[in-house]
């Protein structure tokens, strides 16, 4: 296994496989129960992450989506068992929001130490069908540890959170990150976006574990970004092609 993934361990449990080398910056998480393993996110599909999987758990692995984002869904070629939320669920096979070149494009623009036997010629986006489809509200059971998802569209029509209240854990992919988060192309909706933090804000979180970026953020990030958004709604600038917007610990580009 060459050196592309590292490895946090959050707790005993859960761990966070990261793609520190890449200007994405991505996190996937690893949850172990006792019958089976939950898996967020595959990352960007530049080497196998199955291997790093393997290495931490012989569970049966389950692989949930946060949303169906080119740097969230490339390793799922390397899993059997997929799920993606109800409203992405033709997405992976096909209904991709963005051309393969504009993938591409983002995949290298920024310089990076790749594996070697990577190669952007042959970089494809996965084509498969999800075996599960998931729904707000769905209680995923690990054995001894309950998960649920949580419908947060905004930045995707399908961009699921998963919950997990024993740990007071929040997975928040691509809602909630320390960095510019993104709701300007046309699959997005900033109104939604806003009113997605919002239905989060009262859960009971001790951790954000998000998609992107710094591993370890404030959980008041979560109400300073609802706070954003509520200023901009406000001011009547809340609407797609007004740019980007920054705050303290993050930007908003709508
Ligand atoms: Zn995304
Ligand atoms: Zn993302």
């Amino acid at each position: 296994m060459d050196n592309w993934f590292s490895v946090s361990k959050i707790d005993d449990n859960t761990f966070a496989i990261n793609e520190d080398k890449h200007w994405e910056e991505t996190h996937c998480y690893l949850l172990c129960g006792v019958k089976n393993a939950l898996l967020i996110d595959t990352g960007l599909g530049v080497a196998n992450i199955k291997k790093v999987v393997d290495s931490l758990t012989l569970l049966p692995v389950l692989v949930v989506t946060t949303h169906i984002h080119w740097d969230h869904i490339g390793g799922h070629k390397y899993f059997e068992n997929i799920a993606v939320h109800e409203a992405e669920k033709d997405w992976l096979s096909i209904k991709f929001p963005i051309p393969l070149q504009a993938v591409k494009h983002n995949l290298v623009c920024k310089p990076c130490d790749f594996p070697l036997d990577f190669s952007i010629d042959s970089y494809q986006l996965p084509k498969i069908s999800p075996q599960q489809i998931l729904h707000d509200g769905d209680c995923l059971d690990l054995g001894e540890r309950k998960i649920t998802v949580i419908h947060t569209p905004g930045h995707s029509p399908g961009h699921c959170c998963f919950y997990e209240p024993e740990r007071k854990y929040l997975y928040s992919g691509d809602l909630i990150y320390s960095g510019c988060l993104d709701a300007f192309y046309p699959t997005t909706d900033p109104q939604l976006f806003w009113q997605s933090v919002k239905k989060i804000q009262h859960l009971d979180v001790e951790r954000v574990l998000p998609a992107h970026h710094q591993l370890n953020i404030p959980v008041n990030i979560i109400n300073s970004i609802e706070k954003a958004f509520s200023q901009l709604a406000g001011e009547g600038r809340l609407e797609q092609g007004n740019g980007i917007f920054d705050f303290a610990d993050f930007q908003i580009h709508i």
